[in-house]
């Protein structure tokens, strides 16, 4: 677990892996380095359809200023981001190609299902809509509300950063995950 760390009774260092430090120098465990790393450097695809897509803006706004968390960079490129955050209504035809965005996602990559729509379909039990995006992708963490106001998604964010920051480098090679993607019918 990261700590605050004092050094030299002049520099605090906040969020940084256990480990052994001194004058120059600091040895930690490697996965933490990278969890810390990758924690703190998201780059969110937000995959926004409807109005929890507006709370989002004002989550990215001055106010709540998702840059402080280090995912600022939001990208439309899937190639390019590790963290898909699903926000609205996603109706039956939008499955595939959420699903599509989410393949061309390089591994690692992470998903937030963000309200009530789009993480079991919301008011809307209808022929038309997907009840829930964990029908055609898995998920990571689900942010509930309707809308989720922006301390939820930042509360979500929260969430990803500390499944980033802990998950071993091996999970994504072991047979449950490749399990997992399997049930998705995702080899
Ligand atoms: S959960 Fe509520 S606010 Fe969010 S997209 Fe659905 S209806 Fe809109």
């Amino acid at each position: 677990m990261a700590r605050p760390v004092q050094y030299n009774n002049k520099v605090k260092f906040e969020g940084i892996p256990e480990g052994y430090m001194g004058e120059g120098f600091m040895a930690t465990r490697f996965d933490k380095l990278v969890g810390m790393a990758r924690k703190n450097s998201l780059w969110p695809l937000p995959f926004a359809t409807s109005c929890c897509g507006i709370e989002f803006m004002a989550t990215m706004a001055s106010h709540y200023d998702i840059a402080r968390f280090g995912s600022e960079r939001v990208g439309f490129s899937p190639r390019q981001c590790d963290l898909l955050m699903v926000m609205g209504t996603i109706a039956k035809k939008m499955g595939p190609v959420l699903r599509q965005v989410y393949l061309q996602m390089a591994e690692p990559r992470w998903v937030m299902a963000v309200g009530a729509c789009a993480s079991s379909g919301g008011i809307f039990d209808s022929y038309s809509v997907l009840q829930g995006i964990d029908q055609v992708i898995p998920v990571d963490v689900y942010v509930p509300g309707c809308a989720p106001r922006p301390e939820a998604i930042l509360d979500g964010i929260l969430k990803i950063q500390d499944l980033v920051g802990n998950e071993s480098l091996r999970r994504r090679h072991s047979d449950r995950y490749k399990d997992l993607l399997a049930g998705y019918g995702i080899q």
